[in-house]
């Protein structure tokens, strides 16, 4: 596993001195923490996040139970936008050489003793992430840079349509 930053510290769960059973863990997810994983996927992040953890004898379960909002930047007006994220997912972790992972189960090695959930949140995050983020009614997007998008963009459509040599290449051989 790789080496895990200072700030993302508070990500490990040391899972081999706790009891069967079921454990409980809060985060709080800033922007610092897609930062620390040099991930841009959200501009600002306020995710509160409750990971329980059930061990049996050679299997873990982790649940996780997210609520929050992030904000990322409008497709139309590039102005900031509030996201509200809640979501509940499952994964197994389980323990052995193979290196058998899917979306529900991550392997560890056979000697593991503890967790680190980060890269496992950050995942989980980022597909609960509007793919497109975009002012629910666009009457909120910000008209001043939505006009200067549109325009800057049909004009430079414009251009590279005159100059481009290859499509007048292809205008004159329909025409021939
Ligand atoms: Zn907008």
């Amino acid at each position: 596993m790789e080496r895990t930053p200072n700030s993302l510290k508070e990500f490990d769960i040391p899972f081999s001195g706790l009891k069967v059973g079921l454990h409980e863990y809060e985060y709080t997810i800033k922007q610092a923490f897609f930062d620390s994983l040099e991930s841009n996927v959200v501009d600002e992040s306020d995710l509160h996040l409750i990971v329980q953890l059930e061990k049996q004898e050679n299997l873990l379960t982790l649940f996780f139970e997210a609520n929050g909002t992030i904000t990322g930047a409008c497709g139309r007006c590039t102005q900031p936008v509030d996201v509200n994220i809640a979501f509940k997912e499952r994964l197994f972790v389980k323990f052995g050489e193979e290196n058998f992972e899917t979306e529900e189960i991550v392997t560890l090695p056979e000697h593991a003793h503890s967790i680190n959930i980060a890269e496992i949140l950050l995942e989980l995050i980022t597909v609960h992430v509007p793919i497109v983020i975009v002012h629910e009614d666009e009457d909120d997007c910000d008209p001043t840079y939505l006009e200067y998008l549109t325009g800057e963009s049909e004009e430079e459509q414009t251009e590279e349509e005159e100059s481009d040599p290859r499509w007048e290449a292809l205008k004159k051989l329909k025409n021939d």
